[in-house]
């Protein structure tokens, strides 16, 4: 077996498909042999910052021995148990855990593996929670709101919720509808609140679903925690479902350890997923408040939540997210975040003078920015390839979105590191073609 770089990336080419990817050669990608706080290293020995915390999942860094030493330890004793009629400590102490962090009225906690299947699992739980209550003069609700250039996955529920785009095109026939809210502003949140009053009043509506206050995977696009606020409070007169999607913003991604910290108003159900393992094993939990839990509480087995997955709870990613938090929680890592949260408030100035560069803007520990385009400003904007390669060749992990460049450390990364990002951002217009 060839394991030289080249020799992977051929039997790579040969076998292999992946996730948002082209099928073909011109598309290899590198192999990585070895992961070491924030840097990632390659089979040919060049070693790579993660500025995207992998795929937004890492907190602590790559192979922390904390979270090593969790996993080999339940894996020595009980690496999976089938989850229905069986439970054990790990999901239990995890499930006590998130819900005294998260206070409030959340009752119970519902796992799965990634967050597409939390959001398939929350939307769900939101038709049922309609269906189980046997009220036949009430109107049939069928209307889902959500946000334009929302994400929340790729799964066929979560795709109908996310905005329409050709990342889902092939599929639209097969999405069902949604109606699309504007991101709020200090310019449409009036609009927007009499739109979802007029929601409220028809009394068509069963959930209503958002990312709190960054919308990740749709450009990173930011809003403040007022205008959410607002519309949740109209929502919430209503018995419409609110589902707040924090897989990117869970684990102080937005500064608090939950964004929806920041609300007044707060959700029936939150989604967690992405951090929650520390970027160790796929795990994801939809955690319902006392009002959905007590729709499906003492029902006839026909009435009850008929999902589950084969790797529900796993014990491995229950252990490894239980370690996850008690490093989270120490006043280390604390500390750590709080420097980060700074260093990003810093850099974002120094974006700011930055003429080819528009739109920066930052929350707790990600911040993005659009660097100036005549082109079109999707993910389809070439510059997105040129961006990516350019930055890779400086041993920097970016994946821009479209023109739009972020940077979501994990909590392990040196601030001379996000300097380093800074400095290979300033001179781009010398390096890449942007228009
Ligand atoms: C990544 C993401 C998802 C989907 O999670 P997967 O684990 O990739 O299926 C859903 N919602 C948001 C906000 C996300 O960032």
């Amino acid at each position: 077996m060839d394991t030289t770089q080249l020799g992977l990336q051929a039997r790579d080419t040969a076998s292999v498909w992946h996730p948002f990817t082209p099928l073909g050669e011109q598309y290899t990608p590198l192999p990585i042999v070895r992961g070491q706080g924030a840097y990632l290293f390659t089979a040919d020995g060049r070693k790579i910052l993660d500025a995207v915390s992998s795929w937004w999942v890492n907190l602590h860094g790559h192979s922390h021995p904390y979270l090593a030493k969790a996993l080999a330890e339940q894996a020595a004793i009980l690496p999976h148990v089938i989850f229905a009629g069986f439970t054990h400590e790990p999901a239990i102490r995890l499930s006590e855990r998130l819900l005294s962090l998260l206070g409030g009225d959340f009752k119970s906690v519902f796992f799965s593996d990634n967050g597409s299947t939390a959001i398939e699992v929350a939307l769900k739980m939101a038709m049922q929670y309609f269906d189980n209550q046997n009220n036949t003069t009430k109107k049939k609700r069928h209307k889902i709101i959500a946000f334009e250039g929302a994400y929340h996955g790729d799964t066929f529920g979560a795709m109908s919720v996310g905005a329409r785009s050709a990342f889902n095109a092939p599929f639209s026939p097969f999405l069902f509808e949604v109606e699309f809210l504007d991101l709020p502003n200090a310019t449409n949140i009036k609009r927007l609140c009499e739109q979802m009053q007029n929601y409220v009043n028809e009394g068509e509506s069963l959930a209503f679903i958002f990312e709190p206050l960054i919308q990740g995977a749709g450009g990173m696009n930011m809003y403040e925690p007022q205008y959410l606020n607002q519309l949740l409070a109209i929502a919430k007169t209503d018995d419409m479902v609110c589902i707040a999607d924090e897989i990117m913003t869970g684990f102080y991604r937005t500064g608090t350890l939950f964004a929806i910290e920041q609300l007044e108003h707060k959700p029936d159900i939150i989604c967690l997923s992405k951090g929650i393992t520390g970027g160790t094993l796929p795990l994801s939990v939809s955690i319902a408040n006392r009002r959905i839990k007590s729709a499906f509480e003492d029902v006839p087995y026909a009435k009850s939540f008929l999902h589950g997955h084969s790797y529900t709870a796993n014990t491995m990613a229950c252990a490894v997210a239980n370690a996850s938090l008690d490093l989270l929680l120490q006043s280390e890592t604390q500390m750590r975040i709080s420097k980060i949260v700074e260093k990003i408030q810093n850099l974002s100035q120094k974006f700011k003078a930055l003429a080819f560069i528009e739109n920066v803007r930052y929350r707790g520990t990600v911040i993005a920015l659009d660097i100036r385009t005549q082109g079109e400003t999707s993910y389809f904007n070439s510059m997105r390839d040129r961006l990516y390669q350019y930055f890779i060749n400086r041993d920097i992990l970016l994946r821009p979105l479209g023109n739009t460049l972020y940077i979501m450390p994990p909590y392990i990364m040196d601030l001379n590191d996000l300097d380093r990002i800074y400095q290979a951002i300033e001179v781009l217009p010398e390096h890449v073609d942007l228009k």
